[in-house]
């Protein structure tokens, strides 16, 4: 008997996929449903839903009153540059800095936000959920910008809606064509200093407003009915127990499972793709065991990476071969470049005055979005793109306890008195492909597996500047125009990555010498490896980008799967 024949038949599979996040989920449930044997490779440690630690957790439980301690600071320095997610409820969900470092080249920043486990950051996500519109795909043609998008939105749509109706939904159609309608559960409610905004930029400024679209189930499933509806507690972050929320560990990973095909393999580290020069193709992928460090292959006719915009690119980048000697399907030379993401941390807030006797009930886990409408129709800026807002109103404080040193009736009564209404928006802005926003390996340092690193090289270019002074002012004039009271606006111009939408390491395009994908999310050069999470962007609009992903994904099992059937993969 052959010992390395058997072990190598029993580590094969149809298909791998590779990272179990927002992409890995998808394509773990739609290979899986389409009858494939299926090896997903997660390299962080195992988390099964409902089992989220921290998730019905009081505030009293938490040590150091929810706040990172020093400790906490020193390990995780970089995931805390957001100011909000490495809190003690959620800091279990991001990495560890001190064991995965990256480099920053000198003069530059780029703020790395990652999550190494079963779920990846579709645990932590925002849920807002957006489609690229028509104008989105044809942006880069137009203005001459990187190349153009091999897809055009017609041909995306119908993945939206499979998309949109599998992960639940909820949001408003609007008819507005720069953002198109979907697919929707029941929309939550805008609260009255929402709607005022929203009658004030209808009547002063023809402006659009909306509720939220998040991926929350506001009705049930019938697809999912192990999934709840959403319960309006707003601690989503640290994973819903009831399901209320999209993630991979309540959604795609359980459809996989349940059909049989999946096999999930936690703690595993992808560190290369397989390239079999004779065959043409890819064979497989090396795997370092988090845990036992022990070296193993995987082998499958079909890979599909997932393993996040900078985690797949990390892995085409260590992939070298004779006939790769720059990085996996790198002919084209724009592996690790045209980094985006959307930045963020500019607008402006204050108080409203007049809606004192008006209550909501619940925490809505969800706020308003003002659409794009900067060089949209006719109005035209000196700079290109746009941005969206992403806001809400809500009363501030219940009561003023300590200040008043109330005690029994006149207590109860404080503490039962809401505060004022304040409303606050913040932008989020359209960042351009640009070759020279980059991502390349760093041999000189290691992390704690001894794997080699990430060396960042991104700014943000004076389009995004531009644009910034607009993302600010508009927000200021709006909340004037609506009578806001004491705004206060705020520009605080941070790295690229901090939006932590980040795209483009391996864009899609039309010609193999610009492109690394093709449109159906094919490597040019490999056509049996698929990459689709954010890398593949070949612009990055202004609207959150998982449900692009998701979309994307969905397409491409498809699309895979039928070339397998007729025997061209
Ligand atoms: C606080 C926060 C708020 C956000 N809000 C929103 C929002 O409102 N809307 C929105 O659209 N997006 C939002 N995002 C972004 C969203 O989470 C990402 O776009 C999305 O998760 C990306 O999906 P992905 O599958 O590419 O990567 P991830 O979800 O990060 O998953 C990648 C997975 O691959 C694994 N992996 C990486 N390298 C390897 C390897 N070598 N081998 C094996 N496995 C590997 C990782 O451990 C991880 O599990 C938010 C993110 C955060 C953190
Ligand atoms: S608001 Fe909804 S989705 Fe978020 S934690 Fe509560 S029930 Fe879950």
């Amino acid at each position: 008997m052959n010992l390395n024949t058997e072990a190598e038949k029993k580590n094969t599979y149809d298909a791998i996929v590779v990272g179990t996040g927002i992409s890995g989920g998808i394509a773990a449930k739609e290979l899986t449903e389409k009858g494939l044997k299926t090896l997903v490779l997660e390299r962080g440690r195992d988390v099964k839903h409902p089992d989220y630690p921290t998730a019905t957790k009081d505030l009293w439980q938490l040590e150091n009153a929810n706040k990172p301690t020093q400790e906490d600071l020193r390990k995780q320095g970089v995931q805390n540059r957001t100011g909000y997610t490495t809190n003690q409820d959620t800091k279990h969900w991001f990495v560890n800095d001190l064991e995965h470092p990256y480099t920053e080249k000198e003069g530059t920043r780029f703020d790395w936000m990652r999550g190494y486990h079963v779920g990846g950051r579709s645990i932590m996500w925002g849920r807002q959920s957006y489609r690229l519109s028509p104008m989105d795909f044809e942006a880069n043609a137009k203005d001459g910008i990187a190349v153009d998008w091999p897809v055009r939105y017609d041909e995306i749509a119908p993945w939206y809606d499979y998309v949109e109706q599998y992960v639940g939904v909820s949001g408003q159609n609007e008819g507005l064509a720069q953002l198109p309608d979907g697919k929707f559960l029941p929309p939550m409610e805008l609260n009255c200093v929402e709607l005022e905004l929203k009658k004030t930029l209808k009547e002063k400024f023809d402006r659009a407003f909306t509720i939220g679209r998040t991926a929350h189930a506001t009705a049930p499933l019938a697809h999912m009915p192990w999934r709840g509806t959403c319960q309006f507690r707003n601690l989503c972050a640290r994973g819903c127990p009831y399901g209320g929320y999209y993630s991979s560990n309540s959604g795609g990973l359980i459809s996989a499972e349940k059909t049989g095909n999946m096999t999930l393999r936690a703690n595993s580290v992808v560190t290369e793709i397989i390239y079999d020069e004779q065959k043409g193709k890819a064979t497989g992928v090396k795997v370092l065991d988090g845990v036992t460090g022990e070296q193993m292959e995987f082998y499958a006719n079909v890979i599909f990476l997932c393993a996040s915009t900078m985690g797949s690119a990390f892995i085409m980048l260590n992939s070298i071969s004779n006939r790769f000697p720059n990085g996996f399907g790198n002919d084209s030379g724009e592996l690790g470049h045209n980094i985006m993401d959307h930045q963020l941390g500019v607008g402006a807030g204050g108080m409203v005055e007049g809606f004192e006797d008006q209550y909501y009930f619940g925490r809505r886990a969800n706020g308003f979005y003002i659409p794009r409408y900067r060089n949209v129709g006719k109005d035209k800026r000196d700079y290109l793109r746009g941005f969206g807002y992403q806001g809400g109103g809500s009363r501030q404080g219940w009561g003023s306890l300590v200040a008043e040193m109330a005690i029994g009736e006149d207590l109860k009564k404080m503490a039962s008195t809401p505060g004022r209404w304040t409303i606050g928006m913040m932008g989020f802005g359209e960042i351009l492909p640009d070759h020279a926003n980059r991502v390349s390996i760093n041999k000189d340092k290691k992390d704690i597996h001894g794997l080699p690193t990430l060396l960042f090289e991104t700014n943000l270019k004076e389009n995004e500047l531009k644009m910034r002074v607009d993302m600010k002012n508009d927000a200021v004039e709006m909340l004037e125009a609506a009578d806001v009271k004491n705004i206060h606006s705020y520009d605080n111009v941070t790295g690229i990555g901090l939006g932590i939408h980040e795209m483009g390491t391996a864009r899609m395009g039309k010609d193999p010498k610009t492109s690394v994908l093709n449109k159906w999310n094919q490597v040019h050069a490999c056509k049996n490896v698929f990459v689709t999470d954010g890398s593949f962007m070949t612009s990055a609009g202004c609207q959150n980008p998982s449900l692009t992903y998701m979309a994307f994904t969905a397409r491409a099992a498809d699309f895979a799967v039928s070339e397998m059937k007729k025997g061209n993969l």
